[in-house]
């Protein structure tokens, strides 16, 4: 049986007093692509050089490839790092950078540096800048330069820090299927840290949502998404409309303020217990007219207060009664005025 890429038990960090980490364990496969993601302060970056072995303090074992570094330096763990703010040298050409990447470390073959230098280059797809200086490269250009350089001794891990936090919007885009494309190529175990949760759920086999310090859910990012393990991870990952109220007689629905809205038809609840309801906002219909089909059970008359154009659908910021609904529609005009919402029980989650 495969030894798992990195294992990490019981970390526990503290700054200060201040709990960073608290009994973390993690255990990502091999080759996998794993996200720790999270707010600011959740203590993914902690964990991130916790694995590095950059933490002082860090009180928990780490394993690479069945490895145990728990006492290993950094430089002793192989592993790959990149940053935001790319760390290049300014002095060095592209060249030297990513030739630095390999000073401390022989491949074991008989690849000369150059020869290494260029195989990576044209592995992040820049192999004509290699006489520049960072300077002379674009933000996005300068972390794939960075990318190249933490790869450069074929580390057994690559551990990346919000590589494209610093990167505008299309950028950030375009770079993350660029390392996706890198990662898969040559299948390296993979943990990338992020605040973005779009980015962690575009990128990922394995999702970790962090919150003050521990790990609130870990699955696929489907199950992230469709079904959240608790009311941080539901309102953190994507957006939700939750409803909190008492379930009905019959389990079938709840209350709130007045209104019975359908549950799910796997919910696992009682008669009278308090739960919260969270549906997507692309789970939601604007319809006109009367009430609609047989599968719907519900209509809430609401008042369109808002509306943003997304280009591919149209969100809207809807009151009912005394909350604020959102509303994901791609219907080709704006919904306006009082409009009447409906969504399906089997689009509906409990919580
Ligand atoms: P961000 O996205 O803002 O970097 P994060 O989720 O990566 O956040 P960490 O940087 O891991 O969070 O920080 C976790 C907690 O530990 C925070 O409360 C932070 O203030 C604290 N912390 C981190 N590093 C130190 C340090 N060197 N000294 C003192 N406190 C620290």
């Amino acid at each position: 049986m495969n030894e798992p890429g990195v294992e990490v038990e019981g970390m526990r960090v503290a700054f200060d007093g201040v709990t960073a980490l608290e009994d973390v364990s993690l255990s990502i496969e091999p080759g996998e692509f794993f996200t720790l993601v999270g707010p600011s302060g959740c203590g993914k970056t902690t964990m991130l050089r916790a694995i590095a072995g950059l933490t002082d303090g860090a009180d928990g074992s780490v394993a690479i490839d069945g490895r145990d570094v728990t006492d290993a330096p950094p430089e002793a763990r192989n592993v790959g790092m990149v940053f935001q703010n790319y760390a290049l040298f300014p002095h060095m050409s592209v060249h030297e950078n990513v030739a630095y990447g390999l000073r401390f470390h022989d491949l074991g073959d008989d690849r000369s540096e150059d020869e290494r230098v260029a195989e990576l280059l044209d592995l992040v797809d820049l192999s004509g800048v290699a006489d520049r200086s960072p300077e002379q490269l674009s933000g996005g250009q300068q972390q794939r330069i960075a990318l190249a350089r933490a790869l450069a001794p074929e580390p057994d891990v690559l551990l990346l820090d919000e590589p494209l936090s610093a990167l505008d919007a299309k950028l950030r885009k375009r770079l993350r299927v660029q390392i996706k494309t890198i990662q898969q190529e040559l299948a390296i175990t993979t943990i990338y840290v992020t605040h973005d949760q779009a980015e962690a759920l575009a990128l990922s086999d394995r999702v970790a949502v962090m919150h003050d310090g521990h790990v609130e859910q870990l699955a696929a990012p489907e199950t992230v998404y469709r079904d959240p393990a608790s009311r941080f991870v539901a309102e953190f990952v994507g957006d939700n409309n939750l409803f909190e109220g008492t379930v009905t007689a019959g389990g079938t629905c709840i209350i709130v303020d007045g209104a019975k809205l359908p549950l799910p038809a796997d919910a696992g609840v009682s008669a009278g217990e308090s739960v919260t309801l969270a549906v997507r906002p692309e789970a939601i219909a604007v319809v006109d007219g009367a009430n609609g089909s047989g599968s719907v059970e519900t209509t809430l008359e609401a008042t369109v207060e808002t509306v943003e154009f997304l280009g591919d659908a149209y969100r809207a910021h809807c009151r009912w009664q005394d909350r604020r609904v959102e509303v994901k529609t791609a219907a080709s005009e704006p919904p306006s005025g009082e409009v009447r919402l409906r969504f399906d029980r089997a689009d509906a989650y409990v919580i």
